[in-house]
This record gives C-alpha cells, sequence and structure tokens, in this order.
C-alpha cells in the first residue's frame, strides 16, 4: 500500500499541485473505509471521535481458517488524533468472525475486537523529505503513510488488525474434543466412544513379536534343521 502511493505520489508533475492533489487523491469519500480529517484541522492535540457502522470488506481474517464474512457489519469506534507530523488514528473494531474449529471441524462463530493505531502523514512534510532525498527515504516510506488530500483509507489497517486479533487455530470450545482419530467420530457428541484400538494394536505388536520370533526359529531350522531338533532334544 506504501509502495503504490509513493509510486502516484513520485509520478506526478512536481511543477503542478493541483495536478498533484487531484492524482494522489485516489480515495473516495464515498468508501466507508475512508476518513476525511480535515474537519478536525491541523492544531496539534486536536481531538476527534468517530463511530462508523462499516460493511466488511472481502478477505477480512486469516484465509480458509477463520474470517469476517464479506458485507456483515464491522463497527468502528476511532479516535483522531492531530500531531505535528500528522493524524494519529487510534481504534477498536469490533465484528463476529466465521471460521471451522481446528479439532472438530464444525463451522465456529466468534466475536473479535481488534485494536489499531497507525499514523497517517501530511503529504506535505512527507513530500519536502520525499524530494529532498527520494531515493534515501524509500526504506523509510514504508511505515509512513501519506493523508491523500486529508483523507486516510483504513482499510488495510483493520486487515492487519483484525488478522492479528483472530486465532490461527480457532476452536469451537477450548474444551473441543475433537474427532476420534480411528473413525472421524465426533467425541464431543459421544464421549464415550472408543475402539478397542489398543488392544487391537497391542495384539498387532504380539502378532508381529511372535512372527519374527517364530520366523528366527523357522529360518534357523530351515537351514539347519538337524541342528535345530538337536537342541530341543
Ligand atoms: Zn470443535
Ligand atoms: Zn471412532
Amino acid at each position: 500500500m506504501p509502495a503504490s502511493a509513493s509510486i502516484l505520489t513520485l509520478g506526478r508533475p512536481p511543477h503542478d499541485p493541483k495536478a498533484g492533489r487531484t492524482l494522489s487523491t485516489r480515495l473516495d469519500h464515498r468508501n466507508p473505509l475512508v476518513f476525511d480529517t480535515h474537519e478536525l484541522g491541523r492544531r496539534p492535540g486536536a481531538l476527534q471521535r468517530l463511530s462508523r457502522s462499516v460493511q466488511a470488506p472481502e478477505n477480512l481474517g486469516i484465509a480458509a481458517v477463520i474470517g469476517v464474512p464479506q458485507g456483515s457489519e464491522v463497527v468502528l469506534e476511532i479516535r483522531l488524533e492531530s500531531v505535528m507530523e500528522g493524524v494519529l488514528v487510534t481504534g477498536t473494531a469490533r465484528a463476529s468472525a466465521e471460521g471451522e474449529c481446528v479439532r472438530c471441524l464444525e463451522p465456529l462463530r466468534q466475536d473479535v475486537a481488534a485494536d489499531f493505531q497507525e499514523m497517517f502523514s501530511y503529504p506535505d512534510t512527507d513530500d519536502r523529505g520525499r524530494y529532498a532525498a527520494a531515493d534515501d527515504d524509500a526504506e523509510d516510506d514504508e511505515d509512513i503513510i501519506p493523508l491523500e488530500d486529508g483523507m486516510f483509507d483504513l482499510e488495510p489497517v483493520l486487515r492487519d488488525a483484525v488478522v492479528l486479533a483472530l486465532p490461527m487455530q480457532p476452536v469451537c470450545r477450548e474444551d473441543c474434543a475433537g474427532l476420534c482419530p480411528e473413525c472421524g467420530a465426533s467425541l464431543n457428541d459421544d464421549p464415550d466412544h472408543h475402539h478397542d484400538a489398543v488392544d487391537i494394536r497391542w495384539a498387532a505388536l504380539q502378532g508381529l513379536a511372535d512372527s519374527l520370533g517364530t520366523g528366527e526359529k523357522d529360518n534357523m531350522s530351515g537351514a539347519e534343521p538337524g541342528v535345530d531338533e538337536k537342541q530341543e532334544k
């Protein structure tokens, strides 16, 4: 995200600030995840609190594990704070995530509260550094997300926060017993479910031991039957 922003900013004609302004504004203020900081103003210390209910963007979560279904409600509580370099954004996103229990494979639903904090810098301060030493600043740009026409897109921040707040190994409940490794039956439904697996294995081992034992004897007797018979006598 910062990389593409840099490309756009660098690609604009530096002699025409108006062109740069429109070019860099790829953010659409009608997008509910785009926030406008104009009302906040640039006096350091100014605060603004916002609550906003948005529809979850696609792929909000951990792919193929657990995530917030696209279009479902995400409630955002956001604090904008004007600081010298830009706007510090702190907030929490609350949503309901859906996934599958890693133990019993049953569908599960889990509330998620994801905290986030991100600094969005004023592009003019950003530009000063950029034009003064564009190459040197290339690495730093990774950490700085510039405001675009006073707006910022919360989506990448929200995405990272939700992924961090979700479990990599979701379980339907802490004591989920999972599935029977032998036959796949749910051990939650039938806690007493078991096979005589121990006996079967033991029997198999016993059988193996027996066959190894007799095998040795057979080899010996097969190789030298006479000796074997004599030893037994
Ligand atoms: Zn489970
Ligand atoms: Zn079983």
